[in-house]
Formats: structure tokens, C-alpha cells, sequence
């Protein structure tokens, strides 16, 4: 009625506010318990070399299990972990797991077998994240720099202060690779590019998943290969779901895919499988 849309001209905390408001108040604190009570877990999704077809890296992807909502989307909780400074933890426990798995890896199946890990631009501005601890750790799992790659987002380069570009440096001192995730979504500049060593760009999924022979979507991905190309990059494209759109990308020279159309991500004892079938 009239009188209630009056009303609610007034109103600015609407009842489905107000819900997720409490939703979010909940899962914050459910998160802090969440790692102490093994509720959270990493998902591990192949990375194909597309000329061969053969699994050369994983992207780890972090899993909630909560114990009564069922599993969580990282895209929902992932934000709260970075509001309330638990991402730290967090991330410190990923690369933890990520470290181990690649160690089993590279011993039992790939001996350059990587692992990509998601790292918040958080991260890299908390004091706490400390690089130094993380590369003592890869020592003594006997691992190099190179077992592990680092996805970063095009934000953290568009502002970078010096306390961000003194860790990606440190990061390559390390041996430790970087990948630019999410790549095309973010800003028009690319600057960042000529100023930050990035080792692989990774096409976003929103340019792959309507890819098709003559459509604006394989201009654009060719033209992101080739100028990661030259500019000394390794591309890898994401959400690769049908045999056309790996086809047309690796035409245009794009050298990695991830994506349902080889798997979707999984536990660890089922990636075993992927390697097993290979
Ligand atoms: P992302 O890093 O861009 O990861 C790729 C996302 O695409 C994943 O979503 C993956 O499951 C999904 N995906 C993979 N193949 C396909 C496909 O063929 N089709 C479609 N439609 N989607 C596909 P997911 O696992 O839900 O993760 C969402 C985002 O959450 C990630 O995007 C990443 O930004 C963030 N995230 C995940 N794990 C971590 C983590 O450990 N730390 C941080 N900071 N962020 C994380
Ligand atoms: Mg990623
Ligand atoms: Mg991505
Ligand atoms: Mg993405």
C-alpha cells in the first residue's frame, strides 16, 4: 500500500539487511573455530600443459565445510577472513597444506610439479605474513622456490606501496613464481605490467566462457596472449569448459588450461587419480 511504501522510504535497514547482517555476524564467528576444527580444507584443481595435455600444476582452492550450513563458497567467507585479519591465519595455514602436498607430489609423481596458491592483498600488507618463515619452511621440506606459485590480483599492482613491491621482489630473490589471476577484469591500466616481473597471466574465466571461433571474446584472448608473449609471460586460461574453447586457445598460443573440461576441483586423494590416469 501507499502508507507502507511511505514508510519504507524511512526505512533503511531492510529485514533481508538485517538477515545478512546476522548471517555475516554468524559465519564470523564460526570462522574462528573453523581451521582448529578441520572444517576447512583445500580443493586441488589441475593445471594442463595444452600443447600435451599433461597435469603440470594445481590451484589450490579453499573449502568450508560448516557444520551446519554445508560448504561454503570461498567467495563468501574469503572476504569476511579479510575484514577481520584472519585471512593472515589463514593463509599461513594454505600455504602450510600447499607445502606438504607438493613435497608428496613432487616426490611421487612430477618432480616439477607446482602448486598455485591464492594470496589476498591483505597479505601482503600485514607485517605478520612473514616471507622469511615461509621459505625457512620450504627448506626443510627439502622444496624450492619453485614448488610454489603465487596468485596475486591486478589491485594489489595498481597502488602497489613499496612494502608490497619489496615482497614480490622478495618473492622472486626466492625463486617463488607469480601469477596475475583474475587478468582483464580489473582495470584498463597496464602500466603494472612494465613494472612488476610477473611470471604468468592468468585469463579470466568471463573471456572463456563464451569463447567461440569469430567472436569477440577470441580477439580479445588473442591479444592477451600475445602481448603476455612478449612481455616475457606464460599464459594460462581459465574455466576452459568445452574441447572448442581449448582448441581456439591453444590456436592462439595460450600454453596452460584449468577448467571443468578436465576437472573440476577435488579433494587430494582424487587428484592421486588424475595422475594415475595420466
Ligand atoms: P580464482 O582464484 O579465480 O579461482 C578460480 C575459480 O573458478 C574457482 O572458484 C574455481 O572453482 C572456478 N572454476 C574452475 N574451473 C571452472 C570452470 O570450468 N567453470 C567455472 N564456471 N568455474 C570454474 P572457487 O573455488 O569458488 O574460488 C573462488 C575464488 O575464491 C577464487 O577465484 C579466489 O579468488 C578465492 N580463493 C579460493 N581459495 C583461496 C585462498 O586459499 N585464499 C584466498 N585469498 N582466496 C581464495
Ligand atoms: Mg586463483
Ligand atoms: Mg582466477
Ligand atoms: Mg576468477
Amino acid at each position: 500500500t501507499a502508507k507502507q511504501q511511505g514508510r519504507s522510504r524511512f526505512c533503511y535497514f531492510t529485514p533481508a539487511m538485517q538477515e545478512s547482517a546476522e548471517n555475516r555476524l554468524r559465519l564470523t564467528n564460526d570462522l574462528r573455530y573453523a581451521l582448529a576444527d578441520k572444517q576447512i580444507w583445500l580443493a586441488y584443481q589441475p593445471i594442463v600443459e595444452l600443447a600435451t595435455g599433461v597435469i603440470q600444476k594445481a590451484e589450490a582452492l579453499i573449502r568450508w565445510q560448516h557444520p551446519t550450513r554445508g560448504l561454503i563458497s570461498p567467495a563468501e567467507f574469503i572476504p569476511i577472513a579479510e575484514d577481520t585479519g584472519m585471512i593472515i591465519e589463514i593463509g599461513n595455514w594454505v600455504f602450510h597444506q600447499a607445502a606438504h602436498q607438493v613435497a608428496l607430489w613432487r616426490s611421487k609423481h612430477c618432480p616439477n610439479f607446482q602448486i598455485s596458491i591464492n594470496k589476498s592483498p591483505a597479505q601482503f600488507y600485514s607485517n605478520s605474513d612473514s616471507l622469511i618463515y615461509w621459505l625457512d619452511y620450504l627448506q626443510q621440506l627439502d622444496l624450492s622456490g619453485d614448488s610454489i606459485l603465487v596468485e596475486i590480483t591486478e589491485g594489489l599492482l595498481l597502488n602497489a606501496s613499496a612494502m608490497v613491491s619489496e615482497k614480490l621482489l622478495a618473492f622472486k630473490d626466492a625463486g617463488i613464481q607469480v601469477s596475475l589471476d583474475d587478468f582483464g577484469t580489473g582495470y584498463s591500466s597496464l602500466s603494472y605490467l612494465k613494472k612488476f616481473d610477473i611470471d604468468y597471466l592468468k585469463i579470466d574465466q568471463s573471456f572463456v566462457s563464451n569463447l567461440t571461433a569469430n567472436s569477440t571474446d577470441l580477439v580479445l584472448c588473442e591479444a592477451m596472449i600475445l602481448m603476455a608473449n612478449k612481455l616475457g609471460m606464460k599464459v594460462i586460461a581459465e574455466g576452459i569448459e568445452t574441447a572448442e574453447q581449448r582448441d581456439l586457445l591453444m590456436q592462439a598460443g595460450c600454453d596452460y588450461g584449468q577448467g571443468c573440461l578436465f576437472s573440476s576441483p577435488v579433494s587430494a586423494e582424487e587428484f592421486e587419480k588424475l595422475f594415475q590416469a595420466e
